[in-house]
């Protein structure tokens, strides 16, 4: 099911960044797709600024998981970026605990943003939210949002 489809630049990501949560928030679980440069981390940062998170948001790809606090109609949260680019399958997720943060995000207790969800597609829960940058000729981004439900 389409939520949403937007084109942004740099300019305007912020206001990319406020309609996409508004259209995903219900959702605990938002995978990120897109080739490298696409502008994954760009996007979480703006969803940073908007989520009111303190620290810089930085790619998570040395770390696997940053953990960030954001807040959410006055209450504090979790918000897990997630990055699975170095791992090679869901064996590799599953030993490095990734199920875990997937079980909080079902569970209503944090809110997850995977990138390279293909890696490791068979960890994903229903529902989600599936995220697609795409790289425009004149620069800008489109994003395409699903829900997997
Ligand atoms: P990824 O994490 O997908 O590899 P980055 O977020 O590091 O990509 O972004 C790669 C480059 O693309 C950066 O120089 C960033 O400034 C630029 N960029 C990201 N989003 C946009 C956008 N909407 N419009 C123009 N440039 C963008
Ligand atoms: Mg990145």
């Amino acid at each position: 099911m389409q939520l949403l489809e937007q084109t942004y630049n740099l300019n305007d990501i912020d206001a990319a960044a406020s309609r996409l949560w508004s259209a995903v928030k219900q959702y605990r679980l938002i995978t990120l797709t897109g080739d490298l440069g696409a502008g994954k981390t760009t996007l979480v940062s703006a969803l940073g600024r908007h989520l009111q998170i303190d620290d810089a948001v930085s790619s998570p790809t040395f770390a696997l998981v940053n953990e960030y606090t954001m807040y959410q109609e006055g209450k504090k949260y979790p918000l897990y970026h997630i990055d699975w680019y170095r791992l090679r399958n869901e064996k590799d997720a599953f030993a490095a605990g990734m199920e875990e943060y997937i079980e909080d995000a079902m569970h209503g207790r944090c809110w997850c943003i995977i990138e390279w969800p293909d890696k490791a597609h068979a960890l994903l829960q229903r529902p989600w939210v599936a995220v697609y940058i795409g790289t425009n000729e004149d620069g800008t981004r489109t994003m395409t949002v699903n829900a997997e439900v």
